[in-house]
């Protein structure tokens, strides 16, 4: 089955991943800025990872017949210093409008401080301003109810973005439904550990329904599986769901997401997709 992967951090992955992915079915990434392990030296060296996404990544990805999109911003471990990211803030308009742009993203909150939310709400305003989608990272483990509450009440309190140009990603079985009830998509990583294993993502389908919901690997680098979207086209398989539910999850719905987008263009080089 052809599949996309709507969050992968193809720029820690190998060129092979590219390959082994195609072989599996991917069609398609999205690629959301963030965290390279390490903190930037100052505003040029997001000047060249925003190149590296818009510029080189499209053709690696594109040797392997795999369309590539990415999404910019700073992410939020370094938003935690508000003057580096009111620089990058800045500079993101010279890129949103380069072939493949998606959006804003990833922003959210990692430890769920003060500067991050400001952060956070600056980037909405971008996006409000320019009439962006914006996708969301939740914090891990033990922040993610509590950052997740901060999020959706920022989302709301500012109010000029609808909720559907939003996707609330990374959610787990504590936080999938209030980022459902209040409009926005959402997404389910499969992680080999935390977040969420294809099984968990599995049970929340059948407890949720398709509506809105993705599934993405995150791979980045850190432990990571470029393989993990189709681990749960097996995982569906398994219990029986039928190909069009399965479809639904890894094919269509990231598909109508992204086609928010002004910019998006997708034309399947296998007429025969599915
Ligand atoms: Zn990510």
């Amino acid at each position: 089955m052809n599949y996309i992967d709507p969050h992968i951090h193809m720029v820690s992955r190998t060129t092979d991943d590219y390959k082994r992915m195609a072989l599996a079915g991917c069609v398609m990434v999205s690629e959301p800025a963030f965290w390279a392990g390490f903190d930037r030296s100052g505003p040029e060296g997001f000047r060249d990872y925003f190149r590296q996404l818009t510029e080189y990544e499209g053709r690696r990805a594109g040797a392997y017949g795999i369309a590539h999109h990415s999404w910019l911003c700073i992410n939020a471990k370094e938003a935690e210093n508000v003057a580096l990211s009111r620089e990058v803030i800045a500079m993101i308009p010279e890129f949103l409008d380069r072939p493949g742009v998606l959006g804003i993203g990833e922003i959210g909150l990692n430890k769920n401080t003060r500067n991050e939310a400001t952060v956070f709400q600056e980037h909405l305003d971008l996006a409000a301003r320019t009439g962006e989608l914006v996708l969301v990272h939740t914090p891990h483990l033990a922040d993610k109810y509590q950052g997740t509450r901060m999020i959706l009440d920022m989302l709301r309190e500012d109010g000029r973005i609808p909720p559907v140009r939003v996707c609330i990603d990374h959610v787990e079985e504590h936080t999938i439904r209030a980022a459902l009830d209040a409009g926005h998509w959402v997404g389910m990583t499969l992680y080999p550990i935390t977040k969420c294993t294809p099984a968990r993502a599995a049970d929340m389908i059948e407890v949720h329904g398709t509506e809105r919901i993705m599934a993405n690997s995150a791979g980045d680098w850190g432990h990571s599986d470029p393989l993990a979207v189709p681990e749960l086209i097996f995982e569906m398989r398994r219990r029986g769901h039928d190909e069009a539910t399965i479809r639904k999850i890894v094919y269509e719905n990231p598909l109508a997401f992204f086609s928010q987008c002004h910019r998006f263009e997708f034309t399947p080089r296998n007429a025969a997709v599915g």
